[in-house]
């Protein structure tokens, strides 16, 4: 965790901040390996200070060997930062407004440092995963593969979306999961042009295509795979973009290499969808990072600046959507490596039908 702390610093003093509040629970278990966001931290090239309350002292000091504690007050008051602040001698402070209520924010007015926003520098202190953060990766995708392994028995014909994602669930923390690292997405006929279907009441009918979009955490660590599946036989026009999804999903992994730009990732799967003539039918961007957070950079989209850099993480997920048909998406998700990358997802692709 100092490590991490001296990079954060490293990062921030180029841009003429000598230190750093951090508020959002991803990334103070990053810093500082403490689990709950009932604190703060405060960070600078000599010390690194966690402000939590009496309920969590033992689980800080546990949790949390690399920081000096601080006892607070149940609620963290502004005077309190600011001693600790004052005492650390900082002058110019980053903190990430990317995550701060404006309650927080207005009341940090009265911090005795300027404040400056930084969250995408901070943040981007994780895009390179270490060995352990990749040990927990795989784990946390091995256990979302088990998990559909046995869901694809469960699922039949006339069973609703949500009893479809009640089990994934279940079955996720039967296999080890710590908890989901997102609300599970099942989308079945129609629903399944809606990228991000939430599980309803409709029942699983034939010919449907079921896109199933699910994660867990491990460590606090996230998977995220989508798989689709068939009930009985589909028709042509879902077969034939189940395929090209299919197709280009395989053409972007054939493509992907360590230090390639993320947005030339994006078009070798947009390029085979649009000429296949469903462009418009594909309006999300191919993948992003994930890690303690499920979406985080790297990010792949026609307007990514990202370099996909050994040590990152990326999904790659095209799919195609018709509105009253229904949809097809494709995920896996991928570390990348010196000489290549590691597909964490071991789940079949070729369509499955039920
Ligand atoms: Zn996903
Ligand atoms: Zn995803």
């Amino acid at each position: 965790m100092k490590q991490r702390c001296d990079k954060l610093i490293g990062v921030l003093a180029p841009l003429g901040v000598d230190g750093a509040i951090i508020t959002s629970k991803t990334n103070i278990r990053y810093f500082s390996g403490f689990t709950s966001d009932e604190a703060v931290l405060v960070i600078n090239k000599d010390r690194r200070v966690l402000l939590t309350d009496f309920r969590y002292i033992i689980q800080a000091k546990e949790q949390s060997p690399d920081f000096e504690i601080v006892e607070t007050s149940r609620a963290i008051a502004v005077d309190e930062i600011s001693s600790v602040l004052e005492e650390m001698g900082v002058k110019k402070c980053a903190f990430e407004d990317g995550y701060l209520t404006v309650r927080a924010f207005n009341s940090y007015q009265a911090l005795p440092v300027e404040l400056v926003p930084h969250t995408p520098e901070i943040d981007r202190v994780r895009l390179v995963k270490n060995e352990y953060e990749i040990e927990c990766l795989k784990k946390a995708q091995s256990i979302a593969d088990a998990a559909f392994k046995e869901l694809l028995s469960f699922i039949r014909e006339g069973q609703t979306e949500k009893e479809v994602a009640n089990e994934l669930d279940h079955l996720l923390r039967k296999h080890g999961a710590d908890e989901n690292s997102f609300d599970t997405i099942v989308g079945s006929g129609p629903n399944g042009a809606l990228p991000h279907a939430t599980p309803g009441q409709r029942k699983l009918q034939k010919g449907d295509l079921v896109v199933i979009d699910f994660g867990c955490k491990y460590n606090g660590y996230c998977s995220d795979m989508t798989r689709t599946v068939a009930i009985g036989e589909p028709c042509g026009e879902l077969k034939k973009i189940y395929g090209i999804v299919r197709e280009a999903q395989q053409a972007a992994l054939d493509a992907l290499k360590p230090n390639m730009s993320a947005k030339e990732l994006d078009g070798v799967a947009r390029s085979i969808i649009s000429k296949a003539g469903y462009g418009e039918c594909f309006g999300h961007s191919l993948g992003h990072g994930f890690g303690l957070d499920i979406h985080e950079a790297p990010y792949a989209s026609s307007r990514s600046a990202d370099t996909l850099i050994p040590g990152c993480t990326i999904t790659v997920e095209p799919g195609i959507y018709i509105e009253g048909l229904g949809g097809v998406r494709i995920e896996d998700d991928c570390v990348l490596t010196e000489d290549g990358f590691i597909n964490l997802a071991h789940s079949p692709k070729d369509m499955i039908v039920i």
